[in-house]
């Protein structure tokens, strides 16, 4: 499977941004009997919701969802998106999570299914084995070949490097090219470190470093994994990797690969959409190699905000998702009650076709008392390392209950720069408020757009 290495990690570094608001969030925070507790795995509140998830959890495990959907209903911040990444996190650590919102479908350049089908193959992982070949072991001696800067003749730079592994075992001298010496000199290699290399894209990893192979004068003991001994066995050796890759990753690298066969008209094809038929081959190539044993499918969740915001077409185009052989567990959510279904004169609860809404389990959200709001505050400040005073964290809690919690989570980081140019550590109520000053929420954007509207340029 030679195209796994094309994977672009662009998506996926996108994907983790967008998250990242709720990187506290690890689990559902059940006991054994699958009852919330209060406050964990960064889950505050919410206890029916959660204990509605953790029945789908366990449907999910037992393969008894197949076909079915997820529908949470409920207002504005109320932790929907919370809930599907705890389910997400409940499945396991390579489980893919996307998240897309209703509106992202009516983008001008991509068709609407287009979008919807990337993120659903965003959504489906494939887990299956590497073998790595490797050159592993301790820094004996390192010898660095400089030449000069090509563009700065007094700078010298690594033009190849010559490096002695041990392991108790063995020694091996190595000869390295350019691109190995730079980055073995990037990461300060020296006497004592325990590297790694890969001997077939030449990357080179530390992996910590070695007691008692060299005095130590400057040894960073706390950035450092300490061996307390030499390694064993081989210092080339293959090693077995468990990986995971989505379909849209296999996509794309399959793509490229096109691209670079038919590199004359390469830069043409670059591609808003993919081929259906790349889909279709490398969905022929995953179920090959499932039958063979040797990739497993990890279904992720795909998260779909505002999914009234769907019109009839995508919702067919999900209805079909929901039934073929490879696909995501579906969670849906939306904060509308009876509406008009888009793209229709048909009104319907929550504005999705009925024979939809058949298939989806239905699982209310609250909004938070206060003193949810405060503790997911809390948890919030010390993920992102913020100091907040007894009066910061009230007038937090009061922003979040007028206006949202999502904009005073918001607030936290503006007031932390405002407190540290006054040179303070801790965040106060009047750092809070004047963030508040400067930065709006959404709704009150929307109404100062409103008012100037007429003066913008269109
Ligand atoms: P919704 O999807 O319903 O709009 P959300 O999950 O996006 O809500 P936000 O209002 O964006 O929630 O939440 C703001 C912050 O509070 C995020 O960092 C989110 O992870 C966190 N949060 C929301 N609900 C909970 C909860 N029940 N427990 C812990 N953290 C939560």
């Amino acid at each position: 499977m030679s195209i796994i290495r094309e994977v672009k990690e662009e998506s996926r570094r996108e994907m983790l941004k967008r998250i990242s608001a709720h990187s506290h969030i690890r689990g559902l925070g059940l006991d054994e009997k699958g009852e919330p507790l209060p406050v964990a795995d960064g889950l505050v509140g919410q206890i029916e919701a959660r204990r509605a998830a953790g029945i789908v959890v366990r449907m999910i495990k037992e393969g008894r969802l197949a076909g079915r959907g997820i529908l949470f209903v409920g207002p504005p911040g109320s932790g929907k998106t919370a809930l599907a990444i705890a389910i997400a996190r409940e499945l396991g650590e390579d489980t893919p999570f996307v998240m897309i919102n209703g509106a992202e479908l009516y983008s001008a350049e991509v068709k609407k299914t287009e979008i919807l089908m990337r993120a659903v193959r965003r959504a489906i992982g494939v887990r299956f084995k590497e073998i790595r070949r490797v050159y592993e072991g301790v820094v004996k001696d390192i010898k660095f070949a400089l030449t000069s800067h090509p563009f700065n003749p007094y700078v010298k730079v690594p033009r190849a490097a010559r490096i002695t592994l041990a392991t108790k075992d063995e020694e091996k001298t190595l000869e390295v090219d350019e691109s190995i010496a730079m980055q073995l000199a990037q990461h300060g290699i020296r006497r004592g470190d325990m590297i790694s290399i890969d001997a077939d894209t030449g990357e080179v990893f530390k992996l910590g470093r070695v007691k008692g192979i060299e005095k130590a004068k400057y040894f960073d003991v706390e950035s450092t994994r300490v061996f307390e001994e030499m390694p064993k066995g081989k210092i080339f050796k293959e090693k077995e990797i468990i990986r995971t890759v989505t379909l849209h990753d296999l996509d794309e690298a399959y793509a490229a690969q096109r691209r670079a066969v038919f590199s004359i008209i390469g830069g043409l094809l670059e591609e808003r959409e993919i081929d259906p038929e790349i889909r279709k081959n490398v969905d022929e190539l995953v179920r090959k190699h499932l039958s063979e044993g040797k990739v497993t499918l990890v279904p992720g969740v795909l998260f779909i905000d505002d999914v009234h915001m769907l019109d009839i077409e995508s919702f067919s185009f999900l209805s079909r998702v929901l039934e073929s052989e490879f696909s995501p567990i579906v969670i849906m959510a939306t904060n509308r009650g009876m509406t008009k279904i888009r793209g229709t004169d048909i009104e319907s609860p929550h504005g999705i076709p009925l024979d939809l809404l058949d298939r989806l389990l239905i699982i209310p959200v609250r909004p938070y008392t206060p003193d949810e709001m405060r503790e997911i505050i809390m948890i919030r400040s010390d993920e992102e390392d913020v100091k907040l005073s007894k009066d910061a964290i009230e007038a937090l809690v009061k922003i979040a209950s007028e206006r949202s919690l999502r904009y005073a989570v918001q607030l936290m980081h503006p007031a932390k720069i405002i407190a540290d140019r006054k040179g303070r550590d801790e965040v106060r109520a009047e750092d809070v408020e004047e963030a508040a000053k400067l930065f709006m929420d959404v709704s009150l954007s929307i109404e100062f757009a409103k008012k100037w509207e007429s003066k913008f340029l269109k």
